[in-house]
């Protein structure tokens, strides 16, 4: 059985002989030594970091979570922190806040460290295994997204993770994306629970947003008419459900956001909510992702057919979409592409407007408007009046 530690035996000899060439007796573990040898048997992970560095702060806090995560369901892990900084002071400071083992506070080593193990960039975090992960793997990021789930840190692991998210987008099975983290309900404003079992073979919008977000709060708004409007004319099968996924901040802001909320949401300690904001790759909210009743993704721009088109746009797939969007254009064919109405003295020129209010009845208008192109004055085609040639 030699064959598979070798490489990672020689990885880690490899680290403890330079600190043995440097002089380096013993490493730190708070504030007592504690000899190198003590990480026999261990896979030894070094993490690169400054107190000074902005990113490095954010994942110091990741990372701590992480091992003792891993700690506690009894891995054999250990990290090395190599510290990249000022000076000793803020070294130890940084350090207190480290669970983990650390190397004497020593510019010339630091230096040597990043050399042999090619850090060009903090934080770095380097598992000394085999099958090691390339730069590009971007090992930190992962660690931020999956947490102790990334170990043991390899390129294979990395990868079963990223299948396993793929398989959850694409795959459709709604147990499997909503209950994979033990909650096998959502629940409602009001504290009920459905369990997810029931909304098996509905349309379903996962809706990511936040109370702190403005946008969001103005598209809760929307996205409620346009639910009720839904359900009215589903009444008999409900056959679409909202399920909110919050970043709110806390608790409390939480349950005032989905007070008014018609529809479910994941209970705010599923941490299943983060899991679905990696899986549809959310980067800004509001965002509406909306999965059919096969349970497959049909769209990741929910938000923008909601807007665009209201209940119309029920059931989201891809032929009512093609067929909403033919209907706006065979509307352009019949109309002319000026006017001169009596009502304002320029010629008004047939216009693609996502929304405008119309200068003339007050109300809004969505798609084709006669609009001015000297002063702002949009018309709905049914409100021009033409002048008399
Ligand atoms: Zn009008
Ligand atoms: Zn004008």
């Amino acid at each position: 059985m030699a064959g598979p530690d070798y490489q990672a035996n020689q990885d880690k000899n490899d680290f403890l002989q330079i600190l043995a060439a440097q002089g380096v007796e013993f490493l730190l573990s708070g504030e007592e030594k504690v000899s190198p040898i003590l990480c026999g048997g261990k896979m030894i992970c070094l993490l690169f970091s400054a107190k000074w560095c902005r990113p490095c702060r954010t994942f110091t806090p990741q990372l701590v979570q992480l091992y003792n995560t891993l700690q506690k369901r009894g891995e054999k892990l250990e990290i090395i922190f190599i510290s990249l900084d000022h000076d000793k002071n803020e070294f130890e400071q940084y350090f207190k806040t480290m669970p983990w083992l650390a190397v004497p506070f020593d510019a010339e080593l630091q230096k040597q460290l990043c050399g042999e193990y090619c850090v060009d960039c903090i934080p770095s975090f380097v598992p000394l295994c085999r099958d090691r992960n390339s730069k590009e793997d971007d090992l930190i990021g992962f660690i931020e997204d999956y947490g102790a789930e990334v170990f043991p840190f390899t390129r294979k692991r990395m990868q079963e993770l990223k299948a396993m998210d793929c398989a959850k987008r694409v795959e459709g099975k709604l147990e499997e994306l909503l209950g994979n983290r033990g909650y096998n309900y959502v629940i409602s404003g009001h504290g009920g629970k459905t369990p997810i079992s029931q909304l098996i073979g509905k349309a379903i919008g996962l809706y990511f947003g936040a109370y702190w977000s403005p946008p969001s709060r103005s598209f809760t708004a929307k996205l409620s008419k346009v639910y009720k409007e839904i359900m009215d004319k589903t009444q008999i099968n409900h056959s679409l459900e909202v399920i909110f996924v919050s970043t709110d901040r806390n608790l409390d802001e939480f349950k005032l956001n989905i007070m008014d909320m018609p529809w479910l949401a994941i209970p705010y300690e599923d941490e299943t909510r983060q899991d679905l904001y990696r899986i549809f790759d959310v980067k800004a909210i509001p965002t509406l992702v909306l999965i059919g009743a096969d349970g497959k993704t049909s769209s990741e721009n929910g938000r923008g057919l909601v807007s665009l088109y209201g209940a119309e746009a029920f059931p989201f797939t891809e032929e009512r979409i093609e067929e909403l969007e033919a209907a706006v254009k065979k509307e352009a064919e019949e109309l002319p592409s000026n006017v001169e109405d009596m009502k304002h003295e320029h010629v008004l020129k047939l216009e693609l407007a996502k929304a405008y209010v119309c200068d003339f009845c007050k109300s809004q208008g969505s798609f084709w408007a006669f609009s001015c192109g000297v002063c702002d004055y949009d018309l709905h085609p049914s409100c021009v009046q033409l002048k008399n040639v």
